[in-house]
């Protein structure tokens, strides 16, 4: 039997809905400016092709339903933003998979946070550095339980939220994304081969802003619940 140097980390496990087993994360893509709204509060405009970006898979904070997730206020940041995004979990994988037949390799939909140190990200984007310190940082990705496909028909066309400490910053329709979740697919699997496991943040409208210590953020998208994250 193989040994290891030391314990190797455990296998990050989603719960599902409905479901003892959990489904296990491998990869966390993210596509940036995906919808028109928030693309021209980040200063740009049109239809660009989608482009990704990567969290590390122990970025991820599990929120099983009905608890509140605790983010660790980062390091380094003086303007932690929130996201809102739908995430699409990958049950089937493929590489060069066609728009056409990307939804049936989709296992189910989950709410996340893409948590966002703007200050760093805007100066790394300003500089032509990669965006990682301001999106792949340690707690980065909370993620609520997914929910199978077959349950939630209405996503492509579902609101999304987030509220914090009651207030509400982002509100929109998943029917409002740029590139729909079968066009995200389609691109990623051309430049990356797919695998079960994989998640997918799909992008976050307008809306975005800072959360300092104490605030509670409440987002979800109608079908999945409600993802509840304090910030330490
Ligand atoms: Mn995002």
């Amino acid at each position: 039997m193989r040994t290891f140097t030391f314990d190797p980390p455990a296998p990050v496990g989603i719960p599902v809905v409905g479901q003892e087993a959990f489904f296990p994360a491998r990869r966390v893509y993210c596509v940036g400016r995906n919808y028109a709204e928030h693309a021209r509060e980040m200063g740009f405009t049109g239809r660009e092709p989608p482009f990704f970006f990567l969290k590390p898979v122990d970025a991820i904070v599990v929120v099983p339903n009905g608890e509140t997730g605790t983010l660790p206020y980062p390091p380094l940041t003086h303007n932690l933003h929130h996201e809102i995004e739908l995430v699409v979990a990958i049950g089937k994988g493929g590489k060069n998979i066609a728009a056409a037949d990307a939804m049936g390799h989709v296992f189910g939909y989950a709410v996340g946070l893409d948590m966002t140190r703007r200050d760093l990200q805007l100066a790394q984007r300003d500089l032509g550095r990669p965006w990682d310190i301001g999106k792949g940082f340690d707690h980065s990705a909370p993620i609520g339980p997914i929910t199978p496909g077959a349950q939630v028909p209405g996503i492509e066309t579902a609101p999304i939220w987030v509220n914090v400490n009651g207030q509400v910053r982002q509100k929109s329709s998943v029917a409002s994304l740029i590139w729909n979740l079968a066009e995200v697919i389609e691109h990623i699997s051309a430049a990356w081969e797919l695998q079960p496991g994989d998640l997918i943040m799909s992008g976050t409208p307008e809306g975005v802003g800072p959360v300092v210590a104490s605030d509670l953020m409440i987002g979800g998208v109608e079908g999945l619940g409600e993802l509840r994250v304090k910030v330490a």
